[in-house]
């Protein structure tokens, strides 16, 4: 399998730096084929090529077998005409990776905030209020005067379409359940056709028991009873705020795992961003990216038959579990254990399983 590896901004390298930690140690235990090519994107481009990302490295990455992407600023990538371009949508859009699968689940060991649940985000990934990615030439924020402004927001029917196959999929292999949040009361075109699109696709599933919850109202479902969710499928902006309340609520933001699929590619991204607060400290939790690359490689072992890639992501979910549990872990779980550490002590746990 081969990986691209891009380190990104903030805690990006730290925390990519113990992936890689963890991912030798699954290599080594289950003999994963693995060449992993290094590349940097972020601040380090821009110093290196004058541009946050090299177009070339889409070709890079299309080749690869999958991406491993550490967070990157998105605050100060203002103009792409400077080269400023935000690395994580210049490759969801340049790869089409529809389908961002973020899950949340508390772990044995790590005090819920609100009781144990297991539950999967399944946010579309490449338009809706996203102005750097929804026009075709231009940009979908417009200052109309100097004191207007608008936000355009696009769907489609067949991004719809896509998102809600992905979230049924899923969910005939979880509990056979899906959630449609929406905003369809006020977005009456928009996410209207958003719920349609669901049901109709969720018609060919008719063992799954399909509901739908406004968004504002999910919010307070997901902290009193996150038990009733399983697969929760939303639109684009929607999906990446209620994954990071779902990532806390499990525990920390840092626990948020994630991957952006589409038909032929994947990158393994955490839920967060760069943490600019808490980079260079040795104190950021790895696991959400590490439990990233877990569903990289559970993807790709799934596509092409190699059972060893799937047993390799479920061993390192494992140990990412067994590691809180045992208290070695970085603080924000309850642990007292830095960044690198914690990748250390989860390496030898694999190795030693
Ligand atoms: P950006 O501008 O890149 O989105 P941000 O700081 O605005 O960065 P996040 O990076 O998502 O947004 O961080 C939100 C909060 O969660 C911050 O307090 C940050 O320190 C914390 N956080 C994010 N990731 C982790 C992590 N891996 N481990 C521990 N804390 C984290």
């Amino acid at each position: 399998m081969r990986i691209l590896v891009l380190p990104g901004d903030g805690i990006g390298p730290e925390i990519t730096d113990a992936t890689l930690v963890a991912l030798e140690a699954v290599r080594d235990r289950f003999s994963l084929p693995l060449d992993l090519r290094h590349d940097v994107v972020g601040y380090a481009s821009q110093k290196q090529h004058g541009t946050t990302v090299r177009p070339s490295l889409l070709d890079d990455a299309r080749k690869a077998d999958g991406v491993i992407l550490g967070p990157t600023d998105s605050l100060e990538f203002r103009d792409e005409g400077k080269g400023e371009i935000n690395p994580s949508k210049f490759f969801r859009k340049g790869m089409d990776l529809f389908a961002n699968i973020r899950p949340s689940r508390t772990y044995a060991g790590l005090p819920g905030k609100v009781g144990e649940f297991d539950l999967v985000v399944v946010r579309e990934n490449t338009e809706g209020f996203y102005a750097d990615r929804n026009m075709e030439a231009g940009n979908g924020e417009i200052l109309v005067t100097p004191d207007v402004a608008i936000s355009l927001r696009r769907i489609t029917r067949v991004c719809c379409l896509r998102i809600a196959r992905a979230a049924c999929e899923l969910a005939m292999q979880r509990s056979r359940r899906v959630t449609i949040v929406h905003k369809a009361n006020v977005l009456k075109v928009c996410d209207g056709m958003f719920v349609d699109a669901c049901r109709e696709v969720a018609a060919d599933y008719p063992e799954i028991t399909v509901d739908a919850v406004l968004v504002d109202a999910m919010m307070a479902y997901v902290v009193r009873d996150p038990r009733r969710f399983d697969v929760v499928v939303t639109t684009n902006m929607f999906g990446d705020i209620l994954s990071d309340l779902t990532a806390e609520l499990s525990g920390s933001l840092g626990l948020g795992g994630s991957l952006n699929a589409g038909a032929e590619h994947a990158m393994a991204q955490a839920a967060h961003g760069s943490a600019p607060d808490i980079a260079g400290q040795d104190v950021a939790n790895p696991s959400s990216l590490i439990l990233s690359t877990a569903l990289l490689l559970g993807w790709y072992g799934r596509r092409t038959g190699k059972d060893d890639f799937v047993a390799a992501g479920e061993a390192l979910d494992r140990a990412i579990e067994a590691g809180i549990s045992a208290g070695e872990a970085t603080r924000d779980v309850g642990g007292r254990l830095g960044t690198r550490v914690t990748a250390e002590a989860l390496a030898k746990r694999i190795r030693s399983a």
